[in-house]
C-alpha cells in the first residue's frame, strides 16, 4: 500500500504553490496510508534535494504547511510526497531519501508503493557497484534508491536508463516517483504492475496520484502508467519509456476488493463497478433469504448495492463507521480490537428482530466482524448471514498487503466452514469463489495469491519468496 503523489512545473513557483497540490493528492491518498506522510522538494535557492517527513495525517500536513506558512519561502520545480503504512516485515515501507548522484551536484529522492521482497539483495548489488555508498539498512525504499543510484552510475547517471533496468533486478512491487535536481520528475511502475500509479500532463505542469481519484481534485484528465513504463517529465515535454525487460502484467486483485478508493479507475477499470459485480456474482453463488442487507461501511457498499440488486433483498445502513477512527487494521494487533469497538455503532431499529445478511469485501484476520457480528446480535439480530465478497484470505502478501505470520489470518488452524461461522457467531458464512472475484474484476491476469495461494504469477514458489525476502 502507501500512497505516492507529485507535482512539478516548468514555470517557476513558490514551494507553497507546489506543495499545494501535491498535499492536495495526497489527502485524497490518506486511506492508503496514515501512520505518516512526507514531501521532498527541489529547493530552488540551492538546486538541492529537501525532505519533510512527519507522523502524521496528511491534512495535518496540508494545515500546517501552507494555512500555518510552515514552508521555507523558496522557489521549486516541484515537489514528492507519500503518505505511510509502514508494515512488519518492512513490505510497503514507504520513505522519501535524497543522495549526491555523480559528481555530487545531482542528488535524487524517492517514494514508491508497493513492497521490495529482496531488499537485502538489492542492497549488496549497489554496493557492489557503488562501495562509496554509505550502510544500508534493508529498507524497501532506500534499497531501491541504492539499487537505481547504482544502476545510474553505469549508465552515466541517466536515471530514466536506470529506471528501465531496475525491473531486472528487483523481487517486488513498486509504483514509484522519483525527483532529481537536474531538475526532473519520473514515476515508472514494475512491470507486473501490482499498485496502480495514473499521472496528468498540462502543457508545463505535470500531477501523480497513486489513484486517479486524487487526480480528480482538480478536474484533469488523466492517463494511468502503464505496466513496466517510465514517464519522464523535465518541465515541459515529457517522454515515454518503457522497461527493458516486459512480462505478464499481473495487477493486485485485493486493489479491486479493498485498498483502491471506488471512485478509482485502476487498469481502465472502475472500482466501484467492479465492487457491485463482486456482489451481484455473490449473491448468485452465496444467496439466502432476508429481511435486510447490511453493508460493513464503507468499503462494502457498493458490493452490499450489487448483493441486493441481484437478490431483490433491501439494503440498509444498520452500521455506522467513525472516519476519524481510520483503517483498523494498520494500528498495532494490541490497538486494532478496541479501535474496532470505537469505529462503528449499530442502528438497532434496522436491526432488532430481523433476519440480516451481513456483507463485507474480505475477512483477514476477522477482527472486525468478530466484534460486529457479536455486536449486531445484542442489537436484536434475529438471525445473522454473512457474506464475503472474496475467497478466503489463506496466504501471505509480498507485493504489499502486510500480513505478518500466517498464523494471524481468521482461517489459520480453522479447518471447516462451520468452526469458521462458529468462530465469527453467526448462523451462517459464506465466501465469494476465485472465478466470480475474477469475473467481477473483468480481466483474467489479476494476482490473488492471497486467496489462492498461486504465486506462479512471479515465477517463483512461497519458499523461495519467503528466502528472498529474509536475505
Ligand atoms: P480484519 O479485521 O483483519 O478481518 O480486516 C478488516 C478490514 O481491513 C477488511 O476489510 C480487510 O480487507 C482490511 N485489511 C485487513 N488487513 C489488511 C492488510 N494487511 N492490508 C490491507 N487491508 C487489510
Amino acid at each position: 500500500m502507501c500512497g505516492i503523489a507529485a507535482y512539478a512545473t516548468g514555470k517557476p513557483r513558490m514551494l507553497d504553490q507546489a506543495a499545494k497540490q501535491t498535499l492536495s493528492m495526497l489527502v485524497e491518498l490518506q486511506h492508503r496510508g496514515q501512520e505518516a506522510a512526507g514531501i521532498a522538494f527541489v529547493d530552488g535557492s540551492t538546486g538541492d534535494l529537501r525532505a519533510i517527513e512527519k507522523g502524521s495525517l496528511a491534512l495535518d500536513l496540508y494545515s500546517e504547511f501552507l494555512w500555518g506558512n510552515g514552508l521555507p519561502n523558496v522557489g521549486t520545480f516541484g515537489c514528492i510526497g507519500y503518505t505511510r503504512y509502514t508494515s512488519s516485515n518492512n513490505c510497503a515501507a514507504m520513505f522519501t531519501r535524497s543522495l549526491a548522484f555523480g559528481s555530487g551536484k545531482l542528488s535524487v529522492a524517492v517514494a514508491f508503493s508497493g513492497a521490495v521482497v529482496n531488499s537485502r539483495e538489492l542492497c549488496a548489488l549497489a554496493k557492489s557497484v557503488a562501495p562509496e555508498l554509505p550502510e544500508c539498512s534493508g529498507s524497501s525504499a532506500q534499497a531501491l534508491l541504492y539499487a537505481i543510484y547504482a544502476l545510474a552510475k553505469e549508465e552515466k547517471w541517466d536515471v530514466v536508463e536506470a529506471l528501465r533496468r531496475l525491473p531486472e533486478h528487483v523481487i517486488g512491487a513498486y509504483s514509484l516517483v522519483l525527483l532529481s535536481s537536474e531538475p526532473r520528475l519520473v514515476v515508472a511502475r514494475d512491470p507486473r504492475g501490482f499498485r496502480p500509479v495514473s499521472y496528468s500532463h498540462l502543457d508545463t505542469e505535470m500531477f501523480i496520484a497513486s489513484e486517479t481519484s486524487a487526480l480528480q481534485v482538480f478536474d484533469l484528465e488523466w492517463a494511468e502508467v502503464r505496466e513496466g513504463e517510465v514517464v519522464s517529465f523535465d518541465g515541459g515535454s515529457v517522454e515515454l519509456t518503457r522497461a527493458r525487460v516486459l512480462v505478464e502484467p499481473s495487477p493486485c486483485v485485493f486493489e479491486y476488493v479493498y485498498i483502491s478508493r471506488p471512485d478509482t479507475y485502476f487498469n481502465g477499470i472502475s472500482v466501484y463497478e467492479a465492487r457491485v459485480e463482486m456482489g451481484k456474482n455473490l449473491a448468485k453463488v452465496a444467496s439466502v433469504s432476508a429481511d435486510s442487507i447490511i453493508p460493513v461501511p464503507d468499503s462494502a457498499r457498493p458490493i452490499a448495492i450489487g448483493y441486493s440488486l441481484e437478490s431483490g433483498i433491501p439494503l440498509e445502513e444498520g452500521l455506522v463507521v467513525n472516519k476519524y477512527v481510520g483503517r483498523v487494521f494498520i494500528s498495532s494487533p494490541d490497538r486494532r480490537s478496541p479501535l474496532s469497538r470505537l469505529k462503528y455503532g449499530v442502528v438497532k431499529p434496522v436491526i432488532d428482530g430481523k433476519k440480516v445478511i451481513v456483507i463485507d469485501d474480505s475477512i483477514v484476520r476477522g477482527t472486525t466482524l468478530c466484534y460486529l457480528v457479536s455486536k449486531i446480535r445484542k442489537a436484536g439480530a434475529r438471525e445473522i448471514h454473512v457474506r464475503i465478497a472474496s475467497p478466503q484470505f489463506r496466504c501471505p502478501c509480498f507485493m504489499g498487503v502486510d500480513i505478518a505470520s500466517r498464523s494471524e489470518l481468521f482461517v489459520w488452524g480453522r479447518s471447516s466452514d462451520e468452526e469458521l461461522k462458529n468462530s465469527l457467531g453467526a448462523d451462517s458464512l459464506a465466501y465469494n469463489t476465485i472465478q466470480n472475484l475474477v469475473n467481477s474484476v473483468g480481466r483474467l491476469n489479476v494476482c490473488h495469491a492471497c486467496f489462492s495461494c498461486s504465486y506462479r504469477f512471479f515465477g517463483l514458489s512461497v519458499e523461495e519468496l519467503e528466502r528472498a525476502s529474509r536475505g
